[in-house]
């Protein structure tokens, strides 16, 4: 399968990441993506943006180097009711797109139970679109509750090619995206592959994810990035 798209990355305003928005954004266009997202970290990570900068979005080009682009942010759930480190007025007015993840730099990890209800609670947010990598060991999950709660609030799980890729500080990812795969496959639920990207080098490699896909012989049809329109139609699924 040819995936169309990647909507999870990160430029030098996140405070830890390495390329501007040019170099991704000419990145992605040589990738042959169709879609590109941009998802600076919200408050709550050291050195990232502050909400003047999501704020002022608006006068970025949604076309670069002849894809389309779509700017947001990968916001922090703080707590274990899934509370968020963006004002919904900001994630509603200026963002094209908004992740939500759990960032140990600023969620105490909790037990099974707490981690999952803080995903759950996320999840309900009606302007949360996509779940970030729910795949680190260190943070235990129900995966099963957190796949039905997906498929209730029709936000998508993320599958995330960083996480995959050997030098990631994350546990267990792969072992833990074959449970949550499996239970996607079961309840019908659709996921998103974005590779995270933190450099210009990075974009366009989604190869991790592809593989593990391929390897659990993951239904096409439940993988978002096969066009702009299964994204589109799976956003709107969840903001209408
Ligand atoms: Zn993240
Ligand atoms: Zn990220």
């Amino acid at each position: 399968m040819e995936f169309k798209l990647d909507v999870h990355s990160h430029t030098i305003a996140s405070g830890h990441a390495f390329g501007t928005v040019s170099e991704m954004a000419a990145a992605a266009a040589e990738s042959g993506f169709e879609l590109f997202g941009i998802t600076e970290h919200a408050k709550g990570i050291p050195g990232t943006c502050t909400d003047i900068y999501f704020k002022n979005l608006r006068v970025l080009p949604r076309q670069l180097y002849g894809i389309e682009m779509m700017f947001g942010s990968e916001i922090n759930i703080i707590d274990y009711n899934g509370r968020l480190s963006l004002d919904n007025e900001l994630m509603k007015e200026f963002l094209d797109i908004r992740i939500a993840g759990i960032h140990e730099l600023c969620y105490k990890i909790g037990d099974e139970e707490q981690n999952t209800a803080a995903y759950l609670g996320a999840m309900k947010h009606p302007l949360v679109d996509i779940i970030s990598h729910p795949d680190d060991g260190r943070i235990p999950i129900n995966y099963e509750a957190l796949v039905l709660g997906a498929k209730e609030t029709k936000t998508l799980l993320e599958v995330n090619n960083s996480s995959l890729c050997p030098e990631s500080f994350r546990v267990n990812a792969r072992e833990n995206y074959f449970v949550m795969l499996d239970l996607c496959r079961k309840h019908n639920v659709p996921v998103i592959v974005n590779s995270d990207a933190h450099t210009p080098y990075a974009v366009g490699d989604l190869n991790e994810a592809k593989a593990l896909l391929s390897e659990v012989d993951f239904p096409e049809e439940l993988v978002v990035n096969r066009s702009v329109k299964a994204f589109k139609e799976a956003l709107s699924n969840k903001r209408n």
